[in-house]
């Protein structure tokens, strides 16, 4: 059986003037039906701008470079026109909870108005019938339906992210990507939203999910399989356990070992663990974007690039070294 979506070596950049910003630059994933695909990294990494281009949502100044992105086999995406991936794939295949979804809400329209207006557009619905679509999908994921007829400022925060994962979902689509759904909400929000997340794939509602998310401890929560990304590649993806427990990248053992960690003092430093600063997409670094901030590079991580290998049958990682860090893990 094929897999739900097969991303073959896209490369999307933002072009301003002259210059590329290599924001997706070779990446290679594929989302089996039933999988929580959990996309970490730093702020820059390129993850959202991967989340976009899943789906083909390139709007300028980014710009789709190369690459193949199969739906269940067949449907090629990236060669299909802007109406016809309007008409048949956003919103019924594949749909997106953008990040700083809880400013999707129109302050002056009611929840409901929201809806049939966006119904309206995308799936040129009836009303009666949008509403009815709505109140079935509240009732599934246990939102109250007294929430159709609220405005925006009357919802809590966490509740209004809960809306507006239940309106993305609203046509069953087979892919939900969710761009930091739990970002800027408080633990028990954040716990409601992850919630609701498996909830969909419970009750059938959406095969896969995609949550890109920039704190890993999210993705422990949930995720079934990670994959990290640093300077607009994957550079390790494992199943979750396999990734949280026993990370061969030197990247993402930084990312784990500042975020994960009980100890609230060390985690409350956050990123600082890892030295230096994400770099300039415009002009990457030679060989392995990671090594001017990795303690271990040696001569080969600056002259070569480290191509993703699998180390073990679902493991992959992307380090010259990674032999090394693997017989240090047995
Ligand atoms: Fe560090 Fe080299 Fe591995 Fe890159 S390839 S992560 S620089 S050891």
């Amino acid at each position: 059986m094929s897999s739900l979506l097969d991303a073959k070596d896209i490369k999307a950049y933002y072009r301003f003037s002259s210059q590329f910003v290599r924001a997706v630059d070779g990446v290679t994933l594929n989302i089996d039906y039933g999988d929580i695909l959990g996309i970490a990294g730093e702020s820059g990494s390129g993850k959202s701008t991967l989340g976009n281009v899943l789906m083909m949502n390139i709007r300028p100044p980014l710009q789709f470079m190369e690459g193949r992105i199969i739906l269940e086999g067949k449907y090629d995406l990236t060669m299909m026109t802007y109406q016809d991936l309007k008409s048949q794939i956003w919103g019924r295949v594949i749909a997106l909870v953008p990040q700083n979804a809880l400013n999707v809400l129109i302050p002056t329209r009611k929840v409901q108005d929201f809806i049939i207006d966006v119904l309206k557009v995308h799936q040129k619905l009836r009303k009666k019938d949008a509403v009815q679509l709505a109140r079935q999908r509240f009732q599934d994921v246990g939102l109250p339906v007294e929430v159709l007829i609220k405005y925006p400022h009357q919802l809590s925060g966490g509740m209004r992210q809960r809306v507006v994962i239940a309106i993305a979902t609203l046509l069953s689509p087979k892919i939900l990507i969710a761009d930091e759904p739990t970002s800027a909400l408080d633990v028990s929000t954040q716990k409601q939203v992850l919630k609701m997340l498996l909830q969909l794939h419970v009750d059938n509602i959406v095969k896969s999910t995609i949550l890109i998310t920039h704190d890993i401890a999210i993705l422990r929560q949930v995720a079934i399989k990670i994959g990290i990304m640093y300077a607009g590649k994957i550079i390790e993806t494992a199943p979750a356990d396999q990734l949280l427990q026993t990370p061969l990248h030197p990247y993402t053992r930084g990312l784990i070992q500042c975020v994960v960690t009980p100890e609230p003092e060390i985690s409350k430093r956050g990123l600082t663990h890892i030295p230096g600063e994400p770099p300039d997409l415009i002009r990457p670094p030679s060989g392995c974007r990671f090594h001017p901030r990795c303690m271990h590079a040696e001569l080969i991580c600056i002259q070569e690039e480290p191509p993703l290998t699998f180390m073990t049958n679902h493991h992959m990682v992307a380090c010259h070294l990674a032999t090394r860090w693997q017989a240090c893990s047995l």
